[in-house]
């Protein structure tokens, strides 16, 4: 185990070069893959990642040394789900953190830093609340992103327009159209970015029901309320807003993560694709006709497109 963070970057840029980086990803999102083949053509991922480090040691500095490590000795069950989601998806052993979320509550996950520098964070009261499948998908979640090398430009997003955008917002209008001009496009790759990540998780669940609750958990923010949804009638709702104008659909488009009803519609479509099963080994159930690539993608388009 790493014992500075200093040694971990060592440690997993050993591991890296033992590692296939080039191997293209199977289950990504089209857009999303289309997306970072541009970004990383124009050569942009050098320069912000300099930008990045720098950001995160003044913000996280404390935060890294003081959240607690997941290893084993520390959270042991966590870190063993843990090492099989990046053994199934072929990464390093990624840091993970566990820490209070806001005011000591919240349920959340997410990796921050740049593609070689990255640690995934997940709170407390996450870790608490979810069974150790439904962990297995956001942990799973989470290491999609680094596999998919979103970790970089999630976090510059987040660095434009959560810590400098907003500081702005309240200025003269000015301000707002560049804010919208970046932001919307940015979004729309996050939200087919998300999709990739959740198709991650569940193949490190090998299953998509699991993720379909810890993502109610996450919404409720409580689990024992999660008992009382009804996931039916709840993806009902989905098809309620579909029928809504512009005004009530387009509030998606500066979201960062699809509607969950969204994301557990195109969880169950993946879990009826053929291409779950090439990702996963499970064995094809017989008699059943699965969704081809094309089909799938163009479903699943479909439900991530917001207009
Ligand atoms: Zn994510």
């Amino acid at each position: 185990m790493a014992t500075s963070f200093a040694d971990f970057v060592k440690s997993r840029k050993e591991q890296e070069n033992e590692k296939d980086r080039s191997a293209s990803i199977l289950y990504a999102h089209p857009t999303d893959s289309t997306v970072q083949r541009l970004l990383s053509r124009a050569g942009l991922q050098g320069s912000v990642e300099a930008v990045i480090n720098s950001y995160l040691r003044v913000t996280f500095g404390t935060f890294l040394h003081d959240s607690v490590q997941v290893s084993p000795r520390q959270f042991p069950e966590m870190y063993a789900i843990l090492t099989e989601c990046a053994e199934k998806l072929s990464i390093p052993v990624p840091r993970l953190l566990i820490g209070p979320g806001e005011g000591g509550m919240g349920m959340n996950a997410f990796t921050f830093g740049t593609d070689e520098h990255s640690f995934v964070h997940v709170t407390s009261f996450l870790a608490l609340q979810l069974s150790p499948e439904e962990l297995r998908f956001v942990i799973g979640h989470e290491c999609g992103h680094i596999q998919n090398q979103h970790v970089t430009y999630l976090t510059l997003a987040y660095l434009l327009h959560y810590q400098l955008f907003n500081k702005f917002w309240h200025k003269p209008d000015d301000y707002k159209f560049p804010m919208l001009a970046t932001r919307v496009p940015l979004a729309s790759w996050q939200r087919r970015a998300e999709v990739t990540a959740d198709r991650a998780g569940a193949i490190c669940a090998g299953d998509t029901e699991a993720g379909a609750r810890a993502l109610i958990k996450l919404r409720l923010g409580f689990a024992s309320l999660a008992q009382d949804v009804d996931v039916d009638a709840y993806l009902a709702q989905g098809e309620e807003l579909r029928k809504q104008g512009l005004v009530v659909r387009g509030q998606e488009l500066m979201q960062t993560h699809p509607l969950v009803v969204k994301r557990i519609k195109m969880l169950r479509l993946f879990a009826q694709s053929d291409l779950f099963y090439a990702c996963t080994g499970l064995p094809r159930p017989a008699g059943v006709d699965l969704l081809q690539r094309t089909d799938l993608e163009r479903e699943t388009e479909q439900m991530v497109k917001v207009l």
